[in-house]
This record gives structure tokens, C-alpha cells and sequence, in this order.
């Protein structure tokens, strides 16, 4: 039996050093990240498609791209 490994790219924040500036949001092709209540950068997990368009803009280099499994 062939065993397929399904795995989704996702960027995650970390939010303890997230500065809200909203880059990430203006970037983001899939509006998958939002600044939440004006304190820290979201990704909507559905949403998000692991372009790193987001990570490559944060002024903070607060984003990773991590692989999860689905
Ligand atoms: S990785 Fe791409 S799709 Fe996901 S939040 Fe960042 S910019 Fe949006
Ligand atoms: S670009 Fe970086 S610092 Fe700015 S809101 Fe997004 S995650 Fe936070």
C-alpha cells in the first residue's frame, strides 16, 4: 500500500513581535492574513496557499513558512 504523505505549506506569525504595520496583509495574494483587533498579524489557515509573498515583505522577518500536514 502506497502511503501519500499530504502536506500543505502555511506561514505563521509570531505574533509576540508582530508589529501590525499590515504589509503582510497588502501582499497577500489570497487575503489570507489580516491584522486582528490592530494588535498582532492572523493567517486564515483555509486561506493561506504558502506563497511566502507575506514572508518576504515582513519589515520584522516575523513570518516562516512551515509545512503541516492536512
Ligand atoms: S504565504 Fe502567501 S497566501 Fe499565505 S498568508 Fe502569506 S502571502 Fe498570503
Ligand atoms: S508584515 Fe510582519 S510585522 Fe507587519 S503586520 Fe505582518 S507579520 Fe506583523
Amino acid at each position: 500500500m502506497s502511503e501519500e504523505k499530504r502536506t500543505k505549506r502555511l506561514a505563521r506569525v509570531d505574533q509576540t513581535l508582530c508589529a501590525a504595520c499590515g504589509v503582510c496583509m497588502k501582499v497577500c495574494p489570497k487575503k489570507a492574513i489580516a491584522v486582528y483587533k490592530g494588535l498582532y498579524a492572523r493567517v486564515e489557515e483555509a486561506l493561506c496557499i504558502g506563497c511566502k509573498k507575506c514572508a518576504k515583505e515582513c519589515p520584522a522577518s516575523i513570518i516562516m513558512i512551515q509545512e503541516v500536514d492536512r
